[in-house]
Order: structure tokens, then sequence, then C-alpha cells
């Protein structure tokens, strides 16, 4: 039975589902061990005047590392440290937005996020917010915002989500894990350069870099897929087996990761994620637990639906040595799973990519308790 509240879901207006999609693409990126460095030479033409300043909002793992150092603050610029410990939030967005306001009487000339997918989807989201009025749960949708953001550039420092190409920045909000997806969203400059990922720990370099295997292998299967998907789909998902089934050297690994994130993101962007995708978001709304880490704890237990790629994700696992947690759903009462089932039930794209229109003839609540209870 289908309660008004999941009709409302379903009704909303969506230009993201148009037959032909003219979506974004970021207009600019720099690639190269290194690369970092040329962000000054960047930013410079993009600074209004000295009272209009760049804000760079920066993952704080690397308080203090050399980056710190070389990020090149000048005039009133800002430098804003942010935990990546949890997911964004829309009342953080919300308070950033906020503090930038009142500190500067100019509007910023740039945001510039550092760190990965948290750190990049809340550097597009404040990005957004400065230029939007109301609270970032507003825009929570696709295709509502309506102004242009402030110029906006993205510096990943862990390869995997695709954030940095993407058209959306997912949000927690008071009453839901969404995207702001617009035109808007969309990095205006990218700089990959993958030295910044050497500091990653090797089990967040995993579950972040199965995020992109994960991609793949969602879009790849998907009633969705077409040429332009799967070009970008099938060189992903090359690179991540290269990365994670074949012995190769770091830097090269490091290389390739990227840009198998990369181009991961440009998959999905004309197709759609999963399964996987719509129980991890049901994991992170109701225990918080990280987008990376939901879906490999859901994925492995999908062989029904994609059975090669669970495959050859258990064989990335052994090779890499990662236990992946057990237990998680153990504690969680009747309740508990219902809101996670109405989470992941209303990601309905998601649903149709995965098993097509009559999807709701295979998963029903039932089915996906019974994927729940074993994670
Ligand atoms: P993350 O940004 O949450 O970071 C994970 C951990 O790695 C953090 O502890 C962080 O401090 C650490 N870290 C990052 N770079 C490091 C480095 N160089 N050295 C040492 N530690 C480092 O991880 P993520 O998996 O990249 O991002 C997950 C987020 O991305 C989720 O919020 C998810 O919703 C979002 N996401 C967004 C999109 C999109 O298209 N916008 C797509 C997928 C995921
Ligand atoms: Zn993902």
């Amino acid at each position: 039975m289908e309660t008004s509240k999941e009709m409302e879901i379903k009704n909303i207006p969506t230009r993201a589902s148009q037959k032909f999609r003219n979506f974004p693409m970021v207009p600019r990126v720099v690639f190269g061990n290194g690369s970092f460095d040329q962000l000054g030479d960047i930013l410079l033409p993009k600074r209004k005047n000295s009272d209009a300043p760049i804000i760079f909002l920066v993952d704080d793992v690397f308080e203090d590392s050399e980056l710190h150092a070389r990020i090149p603050r000048i005039f009133s610029d800002q430098i804003i440290f942010i935990s990546a410990d949890e997911e964004p939030k829309t009342q953080q967005v919300d308070a950033l937005v906020r503090q930038i306001k009142e500190s500067f009487q100019e509007m910023p000339s740039g945001i510039v996020g550092i760190g990965g997918g948290t750190l990049l989807d809340l550097a597009k989201a404040v990005a957004i917010l400065l230029n939007n009025s109301g609270s970032a749960a507003d825009y929570q949708g696709w295709d509502l915002v309506h102004r242009e953001s402030v110029y906006h550039v993205g510096i990943p420092t862990i390869s995997g989500t695709g954030a940095e190409v993407s058209r959306t920045t997912v949000l927690l909000g008071p009453e839901k894990k969404l995207g702001i997806n617009s035109d808007y969203t969309t990095f205006d400059q990218v700089i990959l350069d993958p030295e910044l990922t050497k500091g990653v720990p090797k089990e967040q370099w995993f579950y972040t870099g199965m995020d992109c295997f994960i991609h793949c292998i969602e879009s790849l299967n998907g009633t969705y897929l077409n040429a332009f998907s799967q070009s970008y789909g099938e060189k992903a998902l090359d690179l991540c087996k290269e990365v994670f089934l074949d012995t190769i050297a770091e830097e090269e690994s490091r290389n390739k990761l990227m840009m198998a994130s990369w181009h991961g993101g440009m998959s999905i962007a004309y197709s759609q994620v999963g399964v996987a995708h719509a129980m991890s978001y049901g994991l992170g709304y109701q225990l918080g637990i990280k987008h990376g880490l939901g879906n490999c704890l859901v994925f492995q237990y999908l062989e029904e639906f994609y059975p090669e790629g669970v495959s050859i994700f258990n064989e990335m696992r052994k090779k890499h040595q990662i236990d992946l947690p057990k237990g998680v759903c153990a504690g969680l009462t009747e309740n508990d799973l219902d809101a996670m089932i109405y989470i992941a039930m209303g990601m309905e794209p998601l649903w149709e990519n995965a098993l097509g229109p009559n999807w709701k003839s295979v998963i029903t609540p039932a089915k996906l308790k019974s994927i729940y209870r074993k994670i």
C-alpha cells in the first residue's frame, strides 16, 4: 500500500528525468602530481577585490600538514578546517553560510573545497547557498536551485566518489538524505593532484575506492545504460581492476584511481546508481554509516542482483585483507528497519535503473529487511 508521503516523493517534477539531459560538465580541470601549486594562479583572475575573499573549506586531517602551508591564502581569505567524521548536513551548510556572511561585507570571490566527498559536497552546497536564500534543505531534490552559485573549486584528496565531477551534493537533512541536484552544483574548476591522496589510510582507501567500483557495476548493469555511460563506466571499471586486483606501483595506482573516480562519476551522470546505493542511503540515514563503507556492507550481499560484480568485489577484499564490520544492524528495532526501508524504497530512479519499471514486483519491504538483517 502506498502512503501519501510516498506519492509526494514520486511526484517531484524533475528535469533530470527528461529523455535527453542537457547536463553541465566541469569546464576546467588540471591533472598531475604537484598541480595543487597552480591553485594561486588559477584563483587570481577570479578575485573580485581584496575585500571579497576566497574561502577554503579544508578537511581537518590537513591542519598540521605541509598542505596547509601551501594553500595560497592572501588578503582577507579564510581557511576553515572541517572534520569529515560525519557526512555533510543541511544545518552545517546553513551555519557555514551564516558564518561567512557575518564575517565579510562582500560576497566571497570563491569557495575552494579540499578533501574527500564530504568536503567537496560541503563546498558545492555552500557555494549554492551563498547566492540562494533559505536553507540548504529547501533545495534537496532535482533542479530546485534557480540562481547561479558562487565560483567554486574542488580538490579531491581521496579518490572514488566522483563528487568532483557530479552535479549533486549529498546532504543529510532533517527529513531525508538527498542531494541538491542542479546545474549550478557542478564545480567551475577541479584540480586533480594524485599526490594529495598519499596519506589515506588503507581501509578508507578501499571503501571510497569501492564506491567507484560499485558506481561502475550499478551503471553498467542498469536498465538506463547507454553508450555514453557505458564508455565511461567500462574505462572506470578497467582502472578499478588494475588498481585493486593487479600489482602496480603506488604512484601509478594513485593516478589511476583518481581517473577511475572521474570516469565513474561521468558514467552515472547519464545513467543512475542501483541497489547498493539505495540501501546504503538507509544505513547512512539511520545509523550514520558513511557512504563508502555503507555501499560495501550492502554490496557483499547483492550476488542475486550483481553476481559478477560481487565475485570481483570479494576477490578485491581478499587481496587487500579488508574485514567488513559485522552485526551492524543487529541492534535495530523493527521501527528502525522500517525507517531505513522507507528511505531506501524512496529512491525510485535507482530501483528503476537497477530492475526496470516493474521493480516493485521484486523489491518489497520484506526483501529489503532480509538483506538489512544480514548486515
Ligand atoms: P570523506 O570525505 O568522508 O573522507 C573519509 C576519510 O578520509 C575522512 O576521515 C577524511 O578525513 C579522510 N581523508 C581524506 N583525504 C585524506 C588524505 N589525503 N589523507 C588522510 N586522510 C584523508 O570520504 P569520501 O568517501 O571521499 O566521501 C564520502 C562522502 O561523499 C559522503 O558524504 C557521500 O555522501 C559523498 N558522495 C558524494 C557524491 C557526489 O556526487 N556528490 C558521490 C558519492 C559520495
Ligand atoms: Zn557512491
